[in-house]
């Protein structure tokens, strides 16, 4: 009934990386009701079910509202002065024995900017280290390497409503229907006004449908293919000399350094590596290289692998001979999984970055770091910290003793999980401060109660780089707080207190100050619409699309990356004849600990299954819906099955959302060595009928 309605709070969607504006209508103290924001940006009214449905596990029974305390083995209630205290004394000591790289902690790509500030602030200032990361480093850190090192930046070059007016449209490893459904709303829209949609994807995704042509690659084979596209365009002429000469560093000598390594990747070579017919890849080159207007979206396919970065380079490559880049609907857009993980690292929540991607070991940038946080400058580390999956190997070896995990479950979304698993038992001392019991809290020794996104003030960052409102809709149940309060006051405790910041405006003030790609943006600027950075001034609009006068590197040009095809360091033996790949389905959300606790969503599918090839399923005599014991060399677990002809003979799909069925227990953690990222898309596996 929706005259009950006490009030109407517009605020930011909380599952994927589009931002979309949703209004939160709110009785009794409830949300009542969700619905897109109309007339603004990105989503114009629009959303997808998760926005739609997805806000039940606010009023979740199952919140956590008191501090617990590992006691005798048993997490109990306990006040927040006991659990506060508690922490302080225990990290002071770690500290003091052990020294600051002794702790870590982990951000979350679904806390506001203002929380992950003022969490790596204090865990640059307090615990004294740069042992900070999150879960970005699980999914598009060799994106963003990449991309850093030959462009200047990481983020996506355009806008999210490009994907509607670009003529041409690469979607690689991206299934971009169910990640980011209201993305695709655009896409579909310029699929119908004739944009040419080419998908790389090993498996079949729902954009298929769409799409001018799909190259199906063996999984892991992405350098081969892109470099087969760039020969191919070599070859015809496709190649923008101009581009290449004034806005590529070395440039043509760089292009024809390129050309030699690509030459050896003719089509009947890139078939015989990728699997994909020859004319095809001489398709899909023609088909981007002379459309007038062309982006790409890059997803975790190309980017979870032990070659994720050379992956991305290659792709590059490809944008970079052909000049589809720095001009508007031309470009590279890396869709983000989570609302805010573009926000979290544009704000440092990184090793060796400082807000604004600024290296730890600029001296300048430090001085001025340290004069407007008023803390010492000798207390601000230079060295580089550890990332998400080489903290849990240095819990596993002894080196790391404490950390800080807020809002993120690595007992689902690490690698190697039993790994993950032996190394969070060896930690002297661990917090959790989340909304919810995860897989993760069992081995806390402290849970804080956090509060949910409706229950705050703030701003995230989206995929096109939108700095956008969070409002508060609700108050935390029981006794949770706001996370940054929690860590504000945990700062005090630790002895080196925080400015008092009355609200969430002055936090976000100060990141400004120290954060030069939105220096201009405040609060009060963002009270109608979303601000895309860079903006350097109060005055400034915002950028809607990335280096159209120059690149953000040091010579202001782009770089190439020649690289190589290599084989996967992980491939099907005769004892693991299988190639697993995982992945995220519409209705579900990262590791669960949200849209599992809503019962429209769930109401749609909630459980865990593996895709088989009919010609794999024949051979193992097994039927839809009966279950099989997967296993790796790193543990096992057991599922049902579904057979589809999605996936190539061969190679295995399981979505990555469920305990009751962890993918992470049969993946590795050995890393890209550029980016650290594990390579989720491939595993060797046996599969087994029960
Ligand atoms: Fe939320 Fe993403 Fe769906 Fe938009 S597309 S409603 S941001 S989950």
């Amino acid at each position: 009934n929706l005259e009950k309605v006490e009030k109407r709070v517009r605020t930011t969607c909380p599952y994927c990386g589009v931002g979309c504006q949703i209004e939160l209508l709110v009785q009794d103290g409830k949300i009542v009701r969700s619905n897109g924001v109309e007339g603004v940006l990105p989503n114009d009214g629009r959303l997808c079910v998760k926005g739609r449905f997805g806000y039940e596990f606010v009023h979740s029974p199952e919140r956590l509202t008191k501090p617990l305390i590992r006691k005798n083995g048993e997490l109990v209630e306990a006040t927040w002065d006991e659990a506060l205290t508690l922490i302080a004394t225990k990290f002071s000591e770690l500290k003091e024995k052990y020294g600051p790289d002794s702790l870590a902690g982990y951000a979350s790509a679904k806390c506001t900017n203002e929380d992950n500030y003022i969490f790596q602030k204090f865990i640059r200032t307090v615990f004294g280290t740069n042992n900070i990361d999150y879960c970005t480093r699980l999914c598009h850190a060799s994106t963003v390497t990449a991309m850093l090192k030959s462009i200047g930046d990481g983020a996506g070059s355009n806008s999210i409503e490009d994907f509607e007016t670009t003529d041409c449209l690469i979607v690689t490893g991206n299934n971009i229907i169910e990640t980011h459904p209201i993305t695709a709303t655009y896409v579909k829209r310029g699929a119908a006004k004739g944009m040419k949609i080419i998908v790389i994807d090993p498996k079949w995704t729902p954009l298929v449908a769409y799409a001018t042509i799909w190259l199906q690659p063996r999984l892991g084979t992405d350098v081969a293919l892109l470099n087969g596209m760039v020969r191919e365009i070599i070859a015809n002429n496709w190649v923008d000399h101009s581009f290449i000469e004034s806005r590529v560093e070395g440039g043509m000598q760089a292009f024809l350094e390129l050309k030699e390594l690509v030459e050896k990747y003719t089509p009947e070579v890139t078939e015989k590596i990728t699997g994909v017919p020859a004319q095809k890849i001489k398709d899909a080159a023609r088909i981007y290289a002379t459309a007038k207007t062309a982006m790409v979206a890059t997803g975790m396919g190309m980017s979870q692998q032990v070659t994720g970065t050379h992956n991305v380079f290659s792709l590059l490559n490809m944008i970079l001979v052909t000049g589809k880049i720095g001009k508007e609907r031309c470009g590279i857009d890396p869709p983000r999984g989570q609302n805010n993980v573009q926000g979290a690292t544009d704000v440092g929540c990184h090793p060796a970055m400082y807000p604004g991607y600024i290296p730890v070991s600029d001296v300048e940038n430090r001085r001025k770091v340290a004069q407007v946080w008023g803390v010492p400058f000798e207390r601000l580390s230079d060295r580089p910290g550890l990332t998400t999956v080489e903290i849990i190997q240095a819990a596993y070896h002894g080196k790391i003793k404490g950390l800080y995990i807020m809002g993120e479950n690595p007992m689902i979304s690490d690698p190697n999980l039993n790994h993950t698993e032996e190394a969070l038992q060896k930690l002297d001392f661990l917090v959790v401060q989340d909304i919810f019991h995860t897989e993760t809290t069992r081995f806390a020794h402290v849970v804080l109660p956090a509060s949910s996104w409706a229950e705050k003030n703030g701003t995230f960052v989206n995929s096109d780089r939108r700095v956008l409102r969070v409002r508060k809709a609700v108050d935390c149940p029981g006794d949770a707080r706001e996370d940054w309060r929690i860590i504000h006051e945990l700062a005090a405790r630790m002895g080196k207190p925080m400015p008092n910041y009355r609200n969430e405006a002055e936090i976000f003030d100060e990141l400004a100050m120290v954060t030069p790609i939105i220096a201009g943006i405040s609060h009060a600027r963002l009270e109608e619409h979303g601000i895309q950075w860079p903006c350097p001034t109060p005055e400034h609009p915002g950028t809607s699309t990335l280096y159209t006068d120059r690149f953000n590197t040091p010579t202001g040009k782009a770089k190439l990356f020649p690289v190589e095809h290599v084989d996967q360091t992980e491939r099907a033996t005769p004892e693991y004849p299988f190639i697993l790949n995982s992945g995220r389905i519409l209705y579900h959300y990262h590791t669960g600990t949200m849209s599992r606790r809503n019962k429209t969503l769930t109401n749609f599918t909630n459980h865990p299954y593996v895709i088989i090839h009919p010609n794999d399923a024949s051979k193992l005599g097994v039927k839809t819906g009966e279950r099989v014991r997967i296993t790796s060399s790193r543990g096992t677990l057991e599922t049902q099955v579904h057979i589809a002809d999605e996936v190539l003979e061969g190679e295995l799909f399981m979505p990555w959302h469920y305990t009751e069925a962890q993918v992470n227990r049969l993946t590795r953690d050995e890393l890209d060595p550029y980016s650290r990222i594990a390579p989720f898309k491939i595993s060797a596996v046996k599969v087994e009928v029960l």
